[in-house]
């Protein structure tokens, strides 16, 4: 069970200088501290507050807070799951000027939107398929995720489509062609670049070119999708929102009609049943959704849980300036460099086990390596893989008889029923500010909903941590100076904070040690991980390794090795015992096994013969 945590850390939000700190170090810490003032000073969007800082911070003090005040009062709109869904619906409607509550069974993001592609694109492929609307609804939404929504988490990315044939030239550069066209208004990214087959080999050594006759470059978003998805939630929370993690959706309360008038949910540190009353509730239950309704008292449709493996290479494995986009046995392989690493995927294999846990499985990484290597002169092998990680798309089927199958065959899905809930599903995480909107407006249509505030403002809604973030963009190099850091580390910082980074030092005021990288996870800084517990929601080792820090899928062992260090920063906030500390970092490490296994196996299979042979 997690205790208060200290006000010092619950607060979270000093920005004072390290004591004794240099004078080089004050003035990096007075910039940020300037650029968290500005941050906490400008309106949140044209005709709202500024955000509330204090109340944007995820910890446990305010998860009890926030759960007794969901208990006190009706909400206007209570949403089920944290994904990007859910927490852009969340946003949505607190935004609007709603009382808003948010519930989650587990951490923030813990379902498919820590497991994508981690990519915000129009979508090249639905081009071929002529959904035009599409293309360009998604493209006008990664471009105002990069220019005002969240420029410090996401960043523009090149991706090369190697030419099998002279013809596709003219057929995917037309494709090409009008994703440039939608991406005029903003200019958010590069346009297009040609290459011949010399070109392409000077821009992507590793290409091979016996196979390429050249390629078009195109560009699309790369983002750290878990820590998107948690900004959104916590900028939720400092426009009012509750947001409770950790308390599943258990029950419905209904009436007398079975119209849904909110929910019971279970406290998984207490095991307590508690019910919050809502005048709307929105469903955002991801590959559950359907259970969820079912729970509800409906049944109009039915998730089949489709599973996608992505494999994470150390940066090494591909010389490239570019990623790369290219035709695979049954849809497309893609390699994008992420944070100095190459992020391989996907597949798109059923899902029938456990919901919680896909893994990657020895064929799907088979399948990723054979697809990539295709295209590559220097063949990728199982000792570049970092790690692996698999998500679960929602694909949706009309149950027979409930006449929703147009409603379906759409990207998204919004579907009523029973009265008073609201279910969306589908989609992708691009879009998901259009869908959030989509689903407020629906759920505030239903009868007995409340009336908004004020029409959706979450186009000019800069998430937490974007503010204030131009003025920081080119300050890493004066920033890695004073503060004796890497650059990399400092942009990694940025990347990861925004316009909060002088919070996260803030807890190196009294022990400057956490502001230096962790031994043995040097991107990482100590004090990153204490500003997850205190501001970012994380309750267990296992959201601070995987979703905070994404330590899990960039070491090569896991982070098992630092995994104890971790725990150990950790347990004085959250006032874990010695069993309880040991128990945290037992439980992670069978994480990783599990998430893991696919690729030992493929490991002791590729040393076997090795071994017979020596013998
Ligand atoms: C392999 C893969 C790659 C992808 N790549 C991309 C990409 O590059 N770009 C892109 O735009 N899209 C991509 N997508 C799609 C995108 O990731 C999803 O559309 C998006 O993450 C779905 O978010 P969600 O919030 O709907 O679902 P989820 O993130 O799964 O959220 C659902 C939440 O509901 C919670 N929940 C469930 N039941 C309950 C309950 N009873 N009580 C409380 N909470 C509950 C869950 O714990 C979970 O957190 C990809 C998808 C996959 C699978």
């Amino acid at each position: 069970m997690n205790a208060p945590l200290s006000p010092r850390v619950a607060a979270g939000a000093h920005a004072g200088p390290v004591a004794g700190a240099s004078a080089a170090a004050a003035s990096a810490h007075a910039l940020l501290a300037q650029a968290a003032r500005a941050a906490a000073q400008a309106p949140a969007a044209p005709g709202l507050p500024p955000l509330d800082l204090a109340a944007s911070a995820l910890n446990p003090a305010q998860r009890q807070r926030d759960l007794a005040r969901a208990q006190d009062s009706v909400a206007d709109v209570l949403v089920i799951g944290a994904g990007v869904t859910g927490a852009g619906a969340a946003l949505d409607a607190a935004a609007r000027g709603l009382k808003v509550v948010l519930v989650e069974a587990g951490d923030v993001a813990t379902g498919t939107s820590s497991r994508s592609g981690k990519t915000f694109h129009g979508g090249l492929r639905y081009l071929e398929q002529l959904n035009f609307r599409l293309v360009a609804h998604a493209i006008a939404e990664r471009d105002l995720m990069l220019h005002t929504l969240c420029p410090h988490i996401a960043w523009p990315e090149a991706f090369v489509f190697p030419l099998g044939a002279a013809w596709e030239r003219l057929y995917v550069g037309a494709g090409v062609t009008l994703y440039d066209l939608f991406g005029l208004r903003h200019r958010a990214v590069p346009r297009q670049r040609h290459f011949s087959r010399r070109g392409l080999k000077a821009h992507f050594p590793s290409i091979d070119d016996t196979r390429a006759a050249g390629g078009i470059q195109y560009y699309d978003a790369l983002m750290d999708e878990a820590r998107h998805t948690l900004a959104v939630a916590r900028t939720a929370a400092g426009l009012g929102a509750a947001v409770i993690s950790g308390a599943p959706v258990v029950d419905f309360l209904k009436a007398a009609d079975g119209a849904v008038q909110g929910v019971v949910v279970r406290d998984a540190d207490t095991g307590q049943r508690h019910t919050l009353r809502a005048r709307a509730v929105i469903n955002a239950g991801g590959v559950w959704a359907d259970e969820l309704q079912r729970l509800a008292g409906a049944s109009t449709f039915r998730v089949q849980p489709a599973k996608g493996v992505h494999l994470l290479l150390r940066g090494e494995a591909i010389d490239a300036q570019a990623g790369i986009l290219a035709r695979a046995d049954d849809s497309v392989i893609i390699a994008r460099r992420w944070y100095g690493q190459w992020l391989v995927g996907t597949t798109d294999t059923p899902w029938d086990r456990d919901k919680g846990r896909p893994v990657a499985e020895a064929a799907d990484v088979r399948y990723l390596l054979d697809n990539l290597n295709r295209y590559l002169s220097r063949k990728v092998t199982l000792d570049d893989v970092l790690g692996t990680f698999a998500g679960l798309r929602p694909l949706l089927k009309p149950v027979e008889g409930q006449g929703t199958t147009s409603a379906l065959s759409r990207d998204h899905a919004v579907l009523p029923g029973p009265v008073g809930l609201t279910t969306i599903v589908g989609g992708k995480y691009t879009t998901y500010r259009r869908m959030a909107e989509d689903v407020v407006n629906a759920a505030l249509a239903g009868p007995g909903a409340p009336p908004a505030a004020r029409p959706c403002p979450t186009a000019q809604l800069p998430l937490l941590g974007a503010t204030a973030w131009a003025s920081l963009r080119d300050e890493a190099p004066r920033l890695a100076r004073t503060l004796d850091l890497p650059e990399p580390t400092v942009r990694l910082l940025l990347g990861r904070h925004g316009d909060q980074l002088a919070a996260v030092l803030a807890h190196a005021a009294e022990q400057p040690a956490l502001a230096r990288p962790l031994p043995g996870a040097p991107r990482v800084l100590g004090a990153e991980v204490c500003h997850a517990v205190a501001a970012e929601g994380a309750r267990s080792l296992e959201d601070v390794m995987v979703r905070r820090l994404h330590l899990a899928w960039e070491l090569p062992d896991g982070g098992d090795a630092v995994a104890p260090q971790v725990a150990a920063l950790i347990a004085p906030l959250l006032g874990w015992s010695a069993e309880q500390t040991a128990a945290q970092v037992a439980d992670y490490r069978a994480f990783v096994a599990g998430e893991r296994a696919a690729l030992a196996a493929l490991r002791a299979e590729a040393s076997r013969p090795a071994t017979a042979s020596a013998a």
